[in-house]
């Protein structure tokens, strides 16, 4: 006869705006309380065993916020994890642009082109079988809005530095580099800033953060407390699109990623 205790799954929902939570809890003999979100974007809590169900769900409540944040990424993370099976250029493959998942739609024309259309990112071609000329089509539509999209937030944070930080007649370059396992590196010698072309891929303020990161590398080479100080300065809230990359890594590069 079995005769461990496993008490019945408690579960609760808080509602937050428009979202309906819903956990698992799991007591223990512990003092405080742990939320965790797992890749399947289930939301598990371990609480201590007199915690009430009222003081359990307020403290799921207190941080709604990073709890949708995680399942939104777990979320696109599946399209990716455990390991990222090979593109196969098939109408229905989802693929990121700027943090956003569109479906590959192939669709036969006379001339070959790619679009962005609502959740769609369609492919026109005379040849709508011949899978490797659709990946050339995406390939190159993706090197192009690299160069597009890195350019514009790259241009336009220069726009807005403090004019003190670099020389206005030496202003720092872009350079987009494919690089195996990092987001982005600077040149101190040229004032360069390399940009993986992927970061496209990603929301918009973490192509910004990436850019904020190594142009404060230019004037602080270390990760040292000055560096931290004038990353913060120019993005406050860098560290949740820092976080993000991270959460988006696992897709975009087989090691950690570094920058
Ligand atoms: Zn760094």
């Amino acid at each position: 006869m079995d005769t461990s205790k496993k008490s019945p799954a408690e579960l609760g929902q808080v509602q937050f705006g428009s979202a309906t939570i819903a956990y698992t809890v799991e007591r223990r003999r512990r003092k405080s309380l742990a939320l965790t979100v797992y890749p399947n974007g289930q939301l598990a809590v371990v609480a201590p065993l007199e915690a009430t169900a009222e003081q359990v769900a307020s403290a799921v409540l207190r941080r709604a916020g990073w709890v949708l944040r995680q399942q939104e990424q777990a979320q696109l993370q599946q399209h990716y994890a455990p390991s990222p099976s090979p593109r196969r250029y098939l109408s229905g493959e989802s693929y990121l642009f700027l943090g956003r998942q569109y479906r590959l739609r192939i669709v036969s024309a006379t001339r070959p082109a790619v679009h962005l259309h609502s959740n769609y990112l369609q492919v026109s071609t005379p040849t709508p079988d011949d899978a490797t000329a659709i990946k050339r089509l995406v390939e190159r539509w993706y090197r192009k809005q690299a160069r597009e999209q890195l350019t514009k937030s790259f241009e336009g944070i220069l726009r807005r530095l403090p004019p003190i930080l670099f020389n206005p007649a030496d202003l720092p370059r872009l350079r987009i580099l494919r690089m195996p396992n990092r987001w982005g590196s600077c040149a101190t010698s040229t004032g360069t800033v390399q940009l993986n072309p992927d970061l496209v891929k990603t929301p918009v303020p973490c192509i910004e953060y990436v850019i904020i990161h190594e142009l404060a590398h230019l004037r602080v080479r270390r990760h040292s407390q000055e560096f931290y100080d004038l990353q913060s300065r120019l993005m406050p809230d860098w560290q949740i699109w820092e976080k993000r990359l991270q959460e988006l890594e696992p897709g975009m590069f087989e090691t950690k990623g570094q920058y």
